[in-house]
């Protein structure tokens, strides 16, 4: 495994890889602080890909002010040694400057889908996510792109992205990966204190109620976001910032379910911490829906 910090030498190497080995290369974007929810993406590239790139890389444009870049867990020599168990080809872990040099003016906005949601909570957070992945999407050249649902708005940007600048890569979203407790794994999880992690697990009891109440055949998005948001006031702990009910590609807001796959997501203040969390919940008829997209 080698890590690479320099574009340019990530660069070069795939161009190898691509002219001279038949090789296809994946690629799994994080910013560090490995946990499972990551682990899970770069096992399912290793197992489809020959060649696997890792980006461990904190993003400054998609923090805006105020928000925690300054302190956001980092540990790179932590990553480095779980990475190695796992077979990782090389880790891409370079500087903000190196990213973003003196001058650096490009940027990349997928309108729309990005300004609901999360874009709406943390204006400029995806125009930041948007312009990094496509730099790394040029340096890389992957076949695959390996993203999690946790981020369901980050993954319908990213494929929407893809498909509408014509890059040549696989965008492959897969599972949240839980705590037991049912908590979505997060490198923010960190900030938690003890009391906070168990109040934390509201969400998803709070998300898990709007799904059994669907599978007894609630198509209501109002009444649905109402159990969701009755939930998590049990927990005194907890803040809801949104809780959101749209259509699962377009989100757009809906009022009946009905034939919809719908993305219920939410954002949690615990403190200070700020976690966010989804289902989808799909009629019975589409569930056999690929999530795998060109
Ligand atoms: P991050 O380091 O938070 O930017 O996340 C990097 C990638 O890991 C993103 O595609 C996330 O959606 C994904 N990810 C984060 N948490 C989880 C999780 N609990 N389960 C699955 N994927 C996750």
């Amino acid at each position: 495994m080698e890590i690479i910090t320099r574009r340019q030498r990530l660069h070069s190497i795939v161009r190898k890889i691509r002219r001279e080995e038949d090789k296809t290369i994946g690629i799994v974007p994080t910013m560090g602080a490995l946990h499972e929810g990551h682990l899970s993406l770069v096992r399912e590239a290793r197992r489809m890909c020959d060649v696997v790139v890792v980006s461990i890389f904190v993003n400054p444009a998609q923090f805006g002010p105020g928000e925690d870049f300054d302190h956001y867990p980092r540990n790179l020599t932590g990553d480095t040694a779980l990475l190695t168990d796992y077979n990782v080809d090389y880790i891409f872990a370079p500087s903000v400057e190196e990213i973003y040099p003196k001058g650096f003016s490009t940027f990349v906005t997928v309108e729309n889908l990005s300004e609901q949601l999360e874009g709406a909570a943390r204006p400029g957070h995806f125009r930041g996510v948007a312009t990094v992945v496509t730099i790394l999407l040029n340096v890389a050249r992957p076949d695959f792109a390996f993203f999690g649902q946790k981020d369901a708005q980050q993954a319908l940007v990213i494929k929407r992205l893809v498909r509408d600048l014509g890059f040549d890569t696989e965008i492959v979203i897969l599972p949240t990966m839980r705590e037991e407790s049912g908590l979505a794994l997060s490198s923010r999880n960190a900030y938690l204190d003890d009391e906070e992690q168990r109040a934390a697990t509201v969400i998803h009891r709070a998300l898990a109620l709007a799904e059994a109440a669907y599978a007894h055949g609630e198509r209501s998005a109002k009444r649905l976001a109402e159990l969701v948001r009755t939930e998590i006031l049990t927990e005194p702990r907890a803040r809801l910032d949104y809780i959101s009910v749209t259509d699962a590609d377009t989100l757009e807001k809906i009022d009946k379910l009905d034939d919809h796959t719908a993305l219920v997501a939410v954002a949690v203040y615990l403190g200070r911490t700020r976690l966010i969390d989804n289902v989808v919940l799909q009629p019975a008829k589409q569930k056999a829906r690929v999530t795998v997209e060109t």
